[in-house]
């Protein structure tokens, strides 16, 4: 399953979720060359690497996609651990960015593509300014991000609403164990 969408939405909320409450779900761990945030964990949150290390795996063929995030950092998915998981038939989580989504959708079009989307415009922007994790320069960079990514979720298999984390989480976690459910009547 991929999990995509704007930039403040809560992906990493709603995968820490995942993590905490349901752990037969096997979560990516990708690769990054941004900093590390205050209580970050290299090998838990991201493997954080220099752009040496990430080019080296890129140019090894390591990622199942990669991508440049905001202009500022390069984000990637180490391919091996995904296929491992898939190879010992664990429900498999990649929380991306949506340039992500897509190389995989080319690479791995069985895969599930799950948009997770804001209740609404106003309440993404008020959890970007509530994070207060970026400077001004930087939210203004992620907030055109995030209005064309919104503009993406009809490429998607199913869109979710983080309207609570909880909720969010549980239904993504439902959708891996069955993709399809029957319409209640
Ligand atoms: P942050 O720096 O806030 O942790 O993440 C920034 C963005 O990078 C988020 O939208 C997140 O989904 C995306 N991202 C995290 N890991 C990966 C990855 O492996 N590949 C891609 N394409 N995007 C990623």
């Amino acid at each position: 399953m991929v999990l995509a969408g704007p930039t403040a939405v809560g992906k990493g909320t709603v995968a820490a979720y995942v993590r905490e409450h349901h752990p037969e779900v096997w979560l990516s761990v990708s690769a990054t060359t941004r900093p590390p945030r205050p209580g970050e964990v290299h090998g838990e949150h991201y493997y954080f690497v220099s752009d040496e290390e990430f080019a080296r795996l890129e140019r090894e063929g390591e990622l199942l996609e990669s991508a440049v995030v905001h202009g500022r950092a390069s984000y990637g998915t180490p391919r091996e651990p995904v296929l491992r998981a898939l190879a010992e038939g664990r429900p498999a989580m990649l929380e991306i960015d949506l340039q992500g989504a897509r190389q995989v959708r080319a690479s791995m079009p069985d895969a599930y593509f799950v948009f997770l989307a804001p209740p609404s415009w106003d309440e993404l922007v008020l959890r970007l300014v509530g994070r207060g994790t970026e400077s001004e320069e930087e939210r203004e960079v992620r907030l055109a991000t995030a209005r064309t990514e919104l503009a993406a979720a009809e490429e998607f298999d199913v869109v979710i609403v983080n309207d609570d984390v909880a909720r969010a989480a549980e239904e993504l976690v439902s959708l891996m164990v069955d993709p399809h459910p029957a319409k209640e009547s």
